[in-house]
């Protein structure tokens, strides 16, 4: 089923995000997390692309999850992709029926060697022409940036560039992780006042680790926000205790958003479930999501 048919139906449209391993052990340890998510009741999965897999781990993951009765997206890439390996790709993922692709340009690879192909796509506004352009029949669900992105940090401009991406045929829109709802909110006023109607989901990365936060949003330029930090800053060498604080922040977070209106909340996973299953706990306890859970998961960590 697409995307757009599953948020359609109403009720928050919760999604995990996931990434194809790379031994078997870390396989089995997604198929345990998949799991130990299902019954929390997606309305899809999404599948990432990582460079050091083949492009098609996304694709071979994505059809073992439909088979087991979970919607998938495959995430597909265009930075290093030339035309004719792209129009196989899609090739192939239409003749595995998947309906739904994450169409994202994915980020330039540290390899200082690297030169994209020729006829290959800039943006991904671009690949999503080429998509449409083929006849594809897919839901396309594409990458927004409420802190801006790395290379272009003017926030209107970013979003004159997801209305492009809009008008060039992308469905619906999951955002790059934040911490503080405000930067949504003011993105989805944003995104509605230049006339984007597409939904709008937001990306919520529960934090698990310090010092692996701090690697990401360095890379990606996303802030932390000063409470969230002093709470971290204390949790720093204990992972439970920095776990309590993640699934606290993301808590309130997720339950804000969910109560403003938001179609769902996309959980950016890194293969794990207890955080996500501890979030999700307490959003039912809130009866904001599923079945109301007895108790509240985690202590007050943050003050
Ligand atoms: C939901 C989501 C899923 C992701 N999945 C993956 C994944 O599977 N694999 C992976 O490697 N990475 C993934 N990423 C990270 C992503 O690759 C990076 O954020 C990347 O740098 C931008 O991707 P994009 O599709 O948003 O790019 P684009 O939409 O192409 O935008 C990239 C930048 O270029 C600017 N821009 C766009 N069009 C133009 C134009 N015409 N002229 C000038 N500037 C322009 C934009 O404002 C933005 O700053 C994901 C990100 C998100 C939000």
């Amino acid at each position: 089923m697409k995307i757009t048919d599953i948020l359609a139906r109403g009720g928050p449209c919760i999604s995990f995000e996931f990434f194809p391993p790379k031994t078997p052990e870390g396989e089995a340890a997604l198929m345990r997390t998949i799991e130990a998510l299902k019954p929390l009741g997606p309305g899809f999965v999404s599948v990432t692309r990582t460079g050091a897999k083949p492009r098609e781990a996304p694709v071979e993951l994505v059809t073992r999850i439909r088979a087991l009765g979970i919607e998938a997206a495959a995430h597909v890439t265009c930075i290093e992709a030339s035309r004719d390996e792209l129009a196989a790709h899609y090739d192939l993922i239409q003749a595995r029926g998947i309906e739904n692709v994450v169409a994202i340009r994915g980020d330039r690879p540290s390899d200082p060697q690297f030169r994209q192909p020729p006829d290959g796509f800039r943006y991904a506004v671009d690949m999503i022409r080429y998509v449409r352009a083929r006849g594809h029949e897919l839901c396309l669900v594409g990458g927004g940036h409420p802190e801006g992105h790395p290379d272009c940090r003017d926030l209107e401009l970013n979003i004159r560039h997801l209305q492009m991406k809009v008008d060039a045929g992308l469905d619906a829109v999951i955002t790059q992780l934040f911490y503080d709802n405000a930067d949504y909110f003011a993105f989805v006023e944003r995104a509605r006042r230049a006339g984007i109607g597409v939904p709008l989901i937001p990306g919520i990365m529960p934090i698990t680790n310090v010092p692996q936060i701090e690697r990401i949003t360095a890379l990606s330029g996303n802030q932390i926000p000063a409470a969230l930090r002093v709470a971290l800053e204390r949790a720093r060498d204990d992972e439970d205790a920095a776990l309590d604080v993640g699934v606290e922040w993301a808590t309130r977070q997720c339950a804000e958003l969910l109560r403003s209106g938001a179609p769902g909340i996309h959980f950016y996973t890194l293969n794990k479930s207890p955080a996500t299953r501890a979030i999700f706990e307490n959003l039912g306890a809130e009866g904001l999501v599923g079945t109301p859970a007895p108790r509240l998961a985690t202590p007050s960590a943050i003050r």
